[in-house]
């Protein structure tokens, strides 16, 4: 997820934490590569400007806090500013509530509404919802498709022209349901029916939320969209989806923070458990390359709930290969291995990306080989020669490489661990630093 800008962001910062002295020439000197990057993720020129304008200002005029040295105090600057830039986050609740979804079609919105449904029922809550797209003929059933998947119950009749119909018996339907989130048409353009419809459901469904959906490969349009929604339903909250499909999703995100409503979730991917919640202090964090143990934390809070696994161990202590495999487990539940890794505070560290390709056929190899591994083996893979290699292979009825690539990437799983304590450490001390 915005890959390009997060790396232009953590150079610009890195020149000047080579730097003993950061003197005038040298504020300027980030100052424009900050602007360089920002300029290419798609964010406002005048947001940039003004962005630029008080980082130079406060940098040269503000004095660094007790404790804090000048280039420390430079960087809080920095991150304080990118975080003002994103705007606030929306407000989302874990209780009783109707949301409506707003925006035009192919934003993701069927995607969205699943994934929502999926989010709600993983924090324990009944949802249902509500199919009102009646103009796009496979509305229906694409979105029962994904809510099958999930066992989320849907409410709609792909015969029915009335959205208005439907809405109303819908409701009625979910009476009992805590979160129930409606569906809605969408369409190439913003038609003046479009609104009017959106309008009426609005009165007749009285939401609690109303949610616009808008694709992050938008950019600053996406102010306009946001705008003309939110004069015909007040939108309390925005999602970006495809932030994983553009470099250009800072003008989306920028963009909205302009309108009053906040960003409440981002998507990005396919699947449907691709949806984050938006926190712009961990959003930047993360571009900043701090890593974003909040964002973890909560997904490790919610498999726990499901599995009462303890996931923290992940990281400390020992690490084995029983280990490896639990841990595999349950990271698999909490979203795509790589999404999950890009939270956690790894710095600058590389992965090789078929570290993360564990698909569940892996998985399934890696328990045939380690069944026939001894308990000694499993709790110390360092004493598995060449020799024991074949034996094991033999054993399991696999090649001699399978084995090998278990233990490859064992070491791999074992090295980030390594890195996530050192990093975690220092990412806790500059927090503290940061008044966090
Ligand atoms: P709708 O017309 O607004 O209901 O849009 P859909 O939900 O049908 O989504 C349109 C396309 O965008 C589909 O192919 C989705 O799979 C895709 N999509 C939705 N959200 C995301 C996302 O966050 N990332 C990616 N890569 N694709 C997405």
């Amino acid at each position: 997820m915005l890959d390009s800008l997060s790396s232009s962001l953590k150079d610009a910062l890195k020149k000047i934490a080579g730097k003993t002295v950061v003197d005038r020439a040298a504020v300027e000197e980030l100052v424009r590569s900050l602007q360089r990057a920002l300029l290419q993720a798609d964010v406002n020129v005048k947001l940039v400007m003004h962005l630029s304008q008080s980082i130079k200002r406060r940098a040269l005029e503000e004095e660094p806090p007790k404790g804090m040295n000048l280039r420390e105090h430079v960087l809080r600057i920095v991150y304080q500013e990118l975080v003002a830039l994103m705007g606030g986050a929306g407000k989302v609740d874990l209780s009783q509530q109707t949301i409506l979804m707003a925006g035009l079609q192919g934003s993701g919105k069927t995607t969205t509404t699943a994934k929502l449904a999926r989010y709600f029922q993983r924090k324990g809550l009944k949802v249902g919802v509500i199919c009102a797209d009646t103009f796009r003929p496979g509305a229906y059933k694409q979105l029962s498709t994904l809510c099958a998947k999930v066992n989320v119950p849907i409410f709609g009749d792909p015969t029915e022209k009335d959205a208005l119909l439907i809405v109303r018996e819908g409701i009625k339907r979910f009476a009992e349901t805590e979160v129930v989130i409606i569906d809605t048409q969408g369409r190439h353009a913003l038609e003046d029916d479009l609104i009017q419809e959106i309008i009426d459901i609005n009165e007749i469904a009285k939401p609690e939320h109303r949610w616009l959906v808008i694709d992050a490969a938008l950019g600053q349009q996406a102010a306009e969209q946001a705008r003309r929604f939110n004069e015909a339903i007040e939108i309390d909250g925005v999602l970006i989806t495809k932030m994983d499909g553009t470099a250009k999703g800072g003008g989306a995100l920028s963009a909205v923070s302009e309108t009053k409503s906040g960003i409440v979730f981002i998507g990005a991917g396919e699947t449907i458990d691709d949806l984050e919640r938006f926190d712009p202090d961990g959003f930047i964090s993360r571009l900043l390359g701090m890593g974003d143990l909040k964002a973890l934390a909560e997904r490790a809070e919610e498999v726990m709930a499901d599995e009462e696994m303890d996931v923290n161990a992940m990281l400390r202590g020992k690490f084995t290969l029983r280990d490896m495999y639990k841990q595999l487990e349950t990271v698999n539940k909490m979203g795509p291995l790589k999404q999950v890794m890009s939270m956690l505070p790894l710095g600058g560290m590389q992965i090789p990306d078929d570290a993360y390709d564990v698909t569940s056929t892996k998985m399934e190899r890696y328990k045939v080989v380690m069944d026939s591994m001894t308990s000694a083996e499993l709790d110390d893979p360092q004493i598995i020669s060449g020799s024991r290699v074949h034996r094991i292979s033999r054993g399991a009825g696999v090649a001699p490489e399978d084995v090998r690539e278990l233990l490859k990437y064992y070491r791999v799983m074992q090295r980030a661990l390594k890195g996530m304590r050192g990093s975690k450490f220092s990412m806790q001390r500059m927090m503290k630093r940061f008044g966090k």
